[in-house]
């Protein structure tokens, strides 16, 4: 659990490349991280971002950001400028590097070229069902399509057609001629291209033929002279394949090296997932703070130094294994106890008078800005004889453990002074308490030294006059199950939390925070670390999230482990 530092992290990854450039199987690292974009980054994908730029500045080589953009229907310009904002706030840099598997359209075409040359690949005319049904499965071999035997001269020729937009969709498709009867399914003559009268993001209606993923990926890498390429488990059996076409197109060979996903419970990370949840006005956008995204998290509060942490820390893995969502809140916590200015705010606040100090009474006390950090200074608070206070600290009956304000009890408020509760006003109707009424003691100022009257509570308040208003906006997490797509009868929309979100108005908050910038993080004593909303914050109506709450519930998972 030590904080990330600069040093090179050790893990299966870095064995290889080691023992690759002793070997001189490579002289350099060249990495890249290759989203599809297809939707907003996710915190599963700072793992795999913070891993590639990592390792290639680790190894003093280069880190590429290369788009997998090779499905035009469900990609989009706004997806890639949220990947590039992504990727930057997180702190990395691609520098000029930035790719797009669309530009290397061409090449691929004419590898696919070279496959059908060699009687490697061929133009199949069956329907994607009669294809599917011919694959066999894993214990039984597929059965050869009758259109394998298609001369290379005719298949030349089809797939130029088929370029020229002579055919419709679906109507024929290039596949790789490798094993029918292998067990690794993906061997078993992959389509290549794909007809799609549709037009791309970038290269418009230029094209009406599409290469597959597991066509383009590997060549990309190959094209870009990457040594490593670094990908998540599920691409293991894609690896023969990947070799395969390497291997035939006699190109560059990068050395493909799978890790396990970051998974997180309370938590769905996949994009298809996300995208329902935003369709379907579950959450409010891909920002929306509850989201896993990293412009979620940025929107929250969490700041990218946190997020680099937990990458490190959750480490990398060569088995499938679920994080506790526990451990990047405790990342975020950790970093914003060191740096958070502290203030005070009353979510739910109630009405305390101190009858013993004039109405027009007025003094500042000395507050001081973050107890991890000297150089922080402190502030001034204005104190009054109108408080509010949070309404959870008084009891009027306190139960037994129960140290804060009750009547005839006295309790410190923060800063300030040990006050009595002697009276409590109730509206005669309903009988809920409206306001406390209180005395204070004079000797008792926080740091004057002059008694040593010892309380068992601290309370944080804020001066009425002096406090500006507020909405807060309570986030807990998404889902109320650990695996929300762990049930095979319920869809996963079924176990949203439903108070995931609470949004409280009116709060009261020192004044200190009147100006506060939007994105600017605090901690709120006793409550949280909250953050000033970046997209619905203005002068007229503050808004503030909360990021996270003090509480530590990682810190104690981890005390009951040892
Ligand atoms: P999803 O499954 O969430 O839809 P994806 O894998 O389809 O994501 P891509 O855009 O293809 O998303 O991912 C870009 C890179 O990020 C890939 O190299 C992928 O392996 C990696 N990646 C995606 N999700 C995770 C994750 N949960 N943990 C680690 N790496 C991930
Ligand atoms: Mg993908």
């Amino acid at each position: 659990m030590d904080n990330a530092n600069n040093e090179k992290q050790k893990n299966f990854i870095t064995e290889i490349i080691d023992e690759h450039l002793a070997s001189g199987k490579y002289n350099k690292v060249i990495t890249r991280f290759p989203p599809e974009p297809n939707g907003y980054l996710h915190i599963g994908h700072s793992k795999s971002i913070a891993l590639n730029f990592g390792l290639a500045d680790d190894y003093g080589g280069k880190c590429n950001l290369r788009f997998d953009d090779t499905n035009p229907s469900k990609e989009d310009i706004e997806y890639v400028d949220s990947i590039k904002r992504d990727i930057k706030w997180l702190g990395f840099d691609w520098e000029e590097r930035e790719y797009y598997a669309s530009d290397y359209f061409d090449t691929l075409y004419e590898y696919a070229v070279k496959l059908i040359n060699k009687g490697k690949a061929y133009i199949d005319s069956s329907t994607m069902d009669e294809i599917k049904n011919m694959r066999g499965t894993p214990t039984e071999p597929g059965i050869e399509s009758p259109y394998r035997s298609r001369s290379v001269a005719e298949n030349l020729e089809m797939f130029q057609n088929m370029k020229l937009g002579k055919y419709t969709d679906g109507e024929h498709v290039l596949r790789a001629k490798i094993d029918m009867s292998s067990p690794n399914m993906n061997l078993r003559y992959p389509i290549l291209y794909r007809i799609r009268h549709d037009s791309h993001h970038r290269t418009g209606s230029k094209w009406c033929i599409y290469p597959m993923y597991d066509w383009a990926h590997g060549q990309s890498d190959s094209i870009e002279g990457i040594t490593h390429s670094v990908c998540t488990l599920e691409f293991e059996n894609h690896r023969p394949l990947y070799d395969w076409f390497i291997r035939e197109l006699e190109i560059h060979h990068p050395q493909q090296i799978e890790f396990a996903r970051l998974n997180l419970n309370y938590t769905v990370m996949s994009k298809r997932k996300l995208l329902q949840l935003v369709q379907e006005k579950y959450v409010s956008g891909w920002d929306d703070p509850r989201m896993p995204t990293i412009s979620a998290l940025r929107r929250r509060g969490y700041t990218p130094e946190s997020i680099r942490n937990f990458a490190e820390r959750v480490g990398v893995a060569k088995r499938d294994s679920i994080t506790d969502v526990a451990l990047l809140e405790y990342s975020i916590r950790e970093d914003l106890n060191k740096r958070a200015q502290r203030v005070m705010a009353v979510l739910n606040p109630i009405k305390l008078t101190i009858t013993n100090l004039p109405d027009d009474y007025f003094e500042e006390l000395n507050a001081v800005n973050n107890p991890e950090d000297e150089t922080m200074g402190s502030r001034k608070v204005p104190f009054s004889n109108s408080l509010y206070i949070e309404r959870e600290d008084f009891q009027e009956v306190p139960h037994k453990k129960f140290h804060r304000l009750s009547p005839g009890n006295e309790v410190r408020l923060r800063y300030a002074y040990i006050i009595k509760c002697e009276d409590i006003i109730k509206d005669p109707k309903t009988g809920e308490i409206t306001e406390l009424l209180c005395t204070y003691d004079a000797e008792t100022k926080s740091g004057s030294g002059k008694s040593d009257k010892k309380v068992k509570g601290t309370i944080h308040w804020v001066s009425a006059k002096h406090a500006i208003n507020a909405e807060v906006r309570l986030y807990d997490r998404l889902f109320t199950e650990e695996d929300p797509l762990g049930d095979k009868e319920k869809d996963f929309t079924e176990f949203i939390n439903p108070e995931s979100l609470n949004v409280i108005r009116e709060c009261k908050l020192e004044p200190f925070l009147k100006n506060a910038e939007p994105g600017s993080r605090f901690q709120f004593e006793r409550l949280g670390y909250f953050c000033v909303d970046i997209k619905d914050s203005s002068d007229d109506n503050l808004v503030f999230n909360r990021t996270v709450t003090l509480r530590d519930t990682w810190a104690k998972i981890q005390k009951k482990n040892n």
